[in-house]
């Protein structure tokens, strides 16, 4: 049966084509079980036929959707598996750099299910187990007569600049020369702008304007959506609260800390937009 092509080679469809190959992406306490033949930026899907290995280690499996029309399970795999040859274990997180976005969000699709599904094993309402529903992502509880779905947690992101410079600041846990955009959660019934007026003002007491979305990522910490601004200060003095922050400056786009994200993430995005964007202007000014 064919499919239509996402953009991405990745449709997170919670419905199954029946599709004669397979594949499997296979997790393990969290992390990503992939063949030690797949090299830096290489699938870090498993063929079905190649999998049959692990399949004694299986815990419970999953559809993730399909990649490239394929069908694509996600097995998760008791810790003996790390021991299996043939595999090693990579940290979802360094997936970032090694693999390609459209691979990251599946493996965080996989991840993130398996975790909503080991969380909602029992109704919150009357405490009855929950069945898994065979149809779609859902947990089902039939006294209550109520389905529960994989939940998303959206987060906002900014960079606030003041002509050439941006706003970067350090949270109290990091090291030294380690700074990064400001990000926080949407409250309950505020919008993706409130959230990041509030945000902003809260963290380092700077008032924002024109804000312009740039772009989102999901985030498996767990089931995180960032929401990624660029945003104009209208005020630049900064106070931070100390708490979620504890250093922040005005840095200019020519001379950032020493240690910033890298463009994989968003904050890293964010940064890496309004550095292309200053220096544009720079050099438009200097012409
Ligand atoms: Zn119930």
């Amino acid at each position: 049966m064919s499919s239509p092509q996402f953009p991405n080679g990745f449709h997170a469809n919670p419905k199954a084509l029946n599709t004669d190959k397979k594949w499997v992406l296979a997790v393990v306490g969290g992390d990503i079980l992939v063949p030690v033949s797949a090299g830096d930026g290489h699938s870090l899907l498993i063929e079905h036929d190649m999998a049959d290995q692990l399949k004694f280690f299986c815990e419970r499996r999953l559809l993730l959707g399909q990649w490239q029309g394929t069908d694509c399970q996600v097995w998760e795999l008791s810790p003996e598996a790390k021991a299996a040859t043939d595999f090693k274990l990579v940290e979802l997180r360094s997936l970032l750099a090694s693999s390609g976005d459209e691979e990251f969000t599946m493996a965080c699709r996989a991840v993130q299910l398996l975790d909503w599904q080991h969380r909602h094993q029992f109704c919150g309402t009357c405490g009855s187990a929950m069945e898994s529903a065979s149809s779609e992502h859902s947990m089902r509880c039939d006294p209550c007569n109520v389905s529960n779905y994989p939940r998303i947690s959206p987060c906002v992101i900014v960079v606030v600049t003041r002509g050439d410079h941006c706003l970067l600041a350090r949270q109290p846990n990091w090291p030294e020369g380690r700074f990064s955009t400001l990000a926080g959660f949407i409250e309950a019934g505020e919008s993706a702008e409130q959230a990041l007026h509030r945000e902003v003002l809260e963290e380092v007491g700077v008032e924002i304007t024109n804000i312009r979305y740039v772009g989102s990522q999901s985030w498996p910490y767990p089931g995180q959506l960032m929401l990624g601004f660029i945003a104009d200060a209208v005020t630049d003095e900064i106070v931070v609260d100390g708490v979620e922050i504890s250093e922040a400056n005005w840095c200019r786009y020519d001379d950032l800390p020493f240690y910033v994200p890298p463009p994989s993430i968003m904050s890293g995005r964010l940064i890496k937009q309004f550095v292309d964007e200053a220096t544009a202007k720079a050099a438009a000014k200097s012409l």
